[in-house]
């Protein structure tokens, strides 16, 4: 038996797998807010390169990848499958585990999948600049990286909770030459406006969208990156879904369950929709796919599926998709990466249609769940991975009980090395659970701008 599975890296893919080739309907488009118009492809070109706007939309199956950004993939690609044998043992589970993991990034995370790809069609097309906002700092650190190799300059907003607890991922984004704001920060209007009104704030995704935005719409040498949520990104992770699925063929297995966490879904999506794509075309009716995230910003489980701004400030196009409302605040929870009031509208679209399922975890459980990983695996992964972990254990635990002998995978998305300060106050007994509560979830939606009837 094989404690990881390592591909060649010939096997890093060549092209991308597109899911909107497969949907049994096309996504429901982007609008702009103004006309109530799907919005065209020209009115994204201030802030994007056009071959991601295509990318956006394009429903061909296979993009390929180019030989740049392919080179750059090989500093850490193929990343290792492995077989999580001592946590089975420890679990004493008749379930196989299994997870892939990206967290031997240089950056740490799934994030330069989509970073690198990004940074090259700018570099390509002229674009000076990146202007960007992070969470966790997972996503700065990423851009930061991907732009230092094709010599753009990179402007980081950082949600201010992160920033002031995780000073060493801005360490990492200024060592490879990006510049990073306190977001909301006094560099943008809207940010000079937000902390008048609420100088405590300890900011939010959706506020750093806003800046980074405001920024790049500014300056016709800039442009901007999101880091998930959008089609292009979670196209750019299918690398993960690829390698897992090439991997998987090796060893003659293939999963009966994955699960993946959600922050706006790029890492879960990228890892599963190469699989998804079977259930699609009714080859796998069984596969189970299941996202997780946290009780404290329940996008999923409890938010509602219809029109939404992706950022704070009411900027961007709306996008259909599950949403606590673009006003929405999340508690200051660790997994910063997962602090955010939207999904995906893949990913929101193939959970309302019942193709994914979703949970929600609080995140004592979910530290307890990273605990029992490190001392059973060794990685100390981040809060965000822990998540899914979380439900791995009661899965295994569940296959134990009823005897069954299913083969799990997830997406290990990145290490927790700049999240100590977290696990710290785990293992001091310091974490605070936070549920969000229905009413609040109804008063942030009572703000959303197109009711189109469908919730
Ligand atoms: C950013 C991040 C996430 C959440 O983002 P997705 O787009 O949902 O993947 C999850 N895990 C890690 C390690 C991250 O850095």
């Amino acid at each position: 038996m094989e404690e990881k599975i390592l591909l060649g890296e010939e096997e890093i893919p060549r092209q991308w797998y597109n899911i909107q080739a497969d949907l049994p309907s096309p996504l429901d488009p982007p609008i702009n807010p103004a006309t109530k118009e799907p919005i065209k492809p020209e009115e994204l070109a201030p802030i994007f390169p056009m071959e991601l706007i295509k990318q956006e939309a394009s429903t061909e199956r296979w993009i390929p990848i180019p030989d740049e950004v392919r080179d750059v993939y090989r500093l850490w690609r193929p990343t290792p499958l492995y077989r999580a044998i001592r946590l089975e043992a420890k679990l004493k589970t008749p379930a196989r585990i299994y997870y892939k993991w990206e967290g031997v990034s240089p950056p740490g995370s799934h994030k330069p999948n989509t970073a690198v790809a990004q940074a090259y069609y700018n570099m390509k097309e002229g674009t000076e600049r990146i202007a960007t906002e992070t969470g966790a700092g997972q996503w700065g650190s990423a851009l930061a990286f991907g732009c230092m190799l094709f010599g753009l300059k990179c402007t980081v907003y950082m949600v201010a909770a992160s920033y002031d607890q995780k000073p060493y991922r801005r360490v990492m984004m200024e060592t490879w030459n990006a510049k990073v704001y306190r977001s909301p920060s006094t560099n943008t209007e809207f940010g000079r406006k937000y902390l008048q009104n609420d100088p405590n704030t300890s900011g939010s995704l959706g506020i750093a969208i806003s800046e980074a935005v405001e920024d790049a719409a500014n300056d016709d040498r800039a442009h901007y990156a999101l880091g998930s949520v959008l089609n292009h990104v979670l196209l750019h992770q299918t690398v993960v879904g690829l390698e897992a699925k090439r991997a998987f063929e090796q060893i003659g297995e293939y999963p009966d369950v994955i699960f993946g966490c959600v922050g706006g879904g790029s890492n879960f999506c990228g890892a599963c929709f190469p699989f998804v794509a079977d259930k699609l075309r009714g080859d796998k009716p069984d596969l189970r796919v299941v996202a997780c995230e946290p009780m404290a910003c329940p996008t999923l489980t409890k938010g509602l599926y219809m029109y939404d701004f992706g950022d704070c400030a009411g900027m961007t196009p709306l996008l259909k998709m599950f949403t606590l409302g673009h006003a929405f605040v999340p508690p200051p929870i660790h997994a910063g990466g997962l602090r955010y009031h939207g999904d995906a509208p893949l990913l929101c679209k193939l959970v309302k249609e019942g193709w994914i399922e979703a949970a929600a975890y609080h995140q004592t459980e979910v530290f307890k769940a990273a605990k029992l990983f490190a001392e059973t695996e060794g990685f100390l992964i981040a809060p965000e991975s822990a998540h899914e972990v979380k439900a791995v254990i009661d899965e295994a635990i569940r296959c134990k009980e009823e005897g069954k002998e299913e083969v799990i995978f997830f997406n290990n998305s990145g290490h927790g090395h700049f999240d100590l300060q977290a696990y710290d106050a785990f293992l001091q007994g310091k974490l605070v659970d936070y549920e969000y509560p229905a009413e609040l979830v109804k008063q942030a939606l009572e703000n959303l701008p197109v009711d189109d009837g469908t919730e």
